[in-house]
């Protein structure tokens, strides 16, 4: 073996997940056709459940220096001004340590990324390597390879797929990416626009057009502007100079701008089949394709690899666990992608393009008043932010506690600490109420109502934060049996030094 685990592809997903994978101790080789980061601004936004993962893996402090963090998003109506939305990520202080959204031009998430794999001793990144193809057989898989050093044959464990939406990894192992394209085009630009808007202001949208026109901003000048293109207007027509200026000019008056890089897009709500044949992964948008609306893209290709590093690692030392863990990525995540991610994405995508515009102003104007209210607010913020996902049919996680497959609040401990911080990225064992329990443990003295539980409970919170199992009226022997269970046999419980 060349390396226990190959990753195809040394895009955002690749990337993270060979951090990941060296948080838990499991070395990586990343083939990347590409030697430098796309140039473009692609996924602009860091949500706070990626946010956290990154953090887990040390990965977040750069990106976090790098970019620019709003803790409140406020949407202008770009014709009136007056504001249609404001997301206020204070509202889950409870639950989240320090929310807010991140903006970083994706150009720049990749570029940090390389620096840290490029200086972590278990990650090898070899840019200028194009995978052709790939076999696997019973005790592991060979990766067909073209590099600086000609042609070349790699082995491994396992391979994982993140070579992105036309990925050759998919087409090796028989998948097709399957579900709908929109009946529509979309234009996105980056501007410099050189006019001085509120700091606060993160978003500028006009209602009172048909189709989609709106700006969310990067930083004090850089914008990302997107219109739907109509119909009759060839491709060409919608890049042009002309259309390019109307559409400026119709989010941000006559001030002067300078566009920094343009393309016509076509959006698809699509996944592949299965996430996992045989020894053999995808993540990212090799196993799911979603439309930019609402920026849960990227973000849900590093949550793949947040819950495939763990168990990858685990597999790769307990090759007798290999196959339900993988069963399990393969479950979860589809389930995510398909009942959560394409759900978000097309409500998104319909509101912003193909809802009528009197229907759309309609429903603006309500969502506005509705999403005023705190419950509201923390209800939008826990779903714009990623953290409200939930596992109902994994093989390894016992869902018929209503908290069992969700990702563990972020709960402030006794001493001031947070129960994520505490848990930085492994599995934990949390007890709340009256029951002594020998092995290292987290105690919450009271649980917050929302997780309806009667004390004494014991839960079990797996290295992506997700909580595996709720065990009421806990003892040593249940406690184990669904130890076992979450993890599938691949790691022992934790024992007292
Ligand atoms: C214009 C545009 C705007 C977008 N806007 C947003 C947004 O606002 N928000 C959002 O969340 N998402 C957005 N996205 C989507 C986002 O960019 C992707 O979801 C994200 O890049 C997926 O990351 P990935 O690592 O899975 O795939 P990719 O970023 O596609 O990375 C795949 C990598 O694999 C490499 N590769 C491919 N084939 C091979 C091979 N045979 N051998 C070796 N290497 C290979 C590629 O060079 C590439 O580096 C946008 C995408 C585009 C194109």
């Amino acid at each position: 073996m060349d390396a226990p685990v190959i990753i195809v592809g040394g895009g955002p997903v690749g990337l993270s997940l060979a951090l990941g994978l060296a948080r838990y101790g499991a070395a990586s080789i990343i083939l990347e056709r590409n030697r430098e980061p796309v140039p473009e601004s692609r996924a602009a936004v860091i949500w706070p459940r990626t946010q956290e993962i990154l953090r887990d893996w040390g990965a977040y402090a750069p990106l976090r220096q790098a970019g620019r963090f709003a803790r409140e998003l406020r949407g202008v109506n770009a014709r009136t001004q007056a504001t249609f939305v404001t997301i206020d990520f204070s509202t889950i202080d409870d639950v989240f340590d320090d929310p807010g959204a991140l903006m970083l031009p994706q150009s720049q998430t990749e570029r940090i990324l390389r620096e840290l794999v490029g200086s972590n001793p278990l990650c090898a990144l070899r840019t200028g390597a194009v995978v052709g193809g790939l076999a696997q057989d019973q005790s592991g898989v060979d990766v067909f390879v073209d590099g600086p050093s000609g042609h070349e044959r790699l082995r491994a464990s396992f391979v994982v797929g993140c070579d992105g939406a036309h990925g050759v990894v998919r087409q090796a192992i028989g998948l097709t990416l399957q579900g709908v394209t929109y009946d529509t085009r979309v234009v996105l630009s980056d501007e410099t626009v050189n006019v001085d808007i509120p700091p606060d202001i993160t978003a500028r949208v006009r209602f009172d057009l048909p189709g989609l026109r709106g700006a969310i901003r990067f930083g004090d000048r850089s914008w990302r502007v997107m219109a739907s293109v109509p119909k009759e207007i060839s491709d060409e027509d919608a890049l042009a100079p002309l259309a390019h200026r109307e559409r400026v000019r119709d989010l941000f008056g006559d001030a002067p701008y300078e566009t920094q890089w343009s393309s016509l897009f076509k959006i698809h709500r699509r996944h592949a089949q299965r996430f996992v044949v045989g020894r053999v992964m995808l993540a990212g948008d090799a196993a799911h394709l979603n439309s930019p609306a609402g920026g849960q893209g990227m973000n849900a290709g590093i949550q793949d690899a947040a819950n495939l590093a763990w168990k990858l690692a685990f597999a790769a030392r307990s090759e007798r666990s290999a196959a339900a863990l993988m069963e399990s990525y393969d479950r979860e995540r589809r389930e995510i992608i398909t009942d959560t991610v394409e759900r978000v994405t097309d409500r998104i995508t319909r509101f912003g393009i193909t809802f009528p515009m009197r229907a759309r102003q309609f429903a603006i104007r309500t969502f506005a008043r509705v999403i005023r209210a705190r419950g509201m607010q923390r209800k939008l913020c826990r779903g714009i932010g990623m953290l409200s996902g939930r596992y109902n049919t994994s093989p390894i996680i016992d869902a018929r506690h209503p908290l069992a497959g969700r990702r563990i609040d972020d709960l402030r401990l006794v001493d001031g600490s947070r129960i994520n911080a505490r848990r930085a990225g492994q599995a934990l064992l949390i007890v709340t109420g009256d029951f002594a329990l020998d092995l290292p443990h987290v105690r919450v003295p009271s649980p917050p109502k929302r997780w309806h539980v009667k004390p004494p409970v014991v839960l079990i919170v797996r290295p992506d934060g997700c909580v595996a199992a709720v065990i009421e009226r806990p003892s040593l022997e249940r406690i184990e049996a669904a130890w076992r269970r979450a993890f599938c046999d691949a790691l022992p419980l934790p024992v007292s030094a």
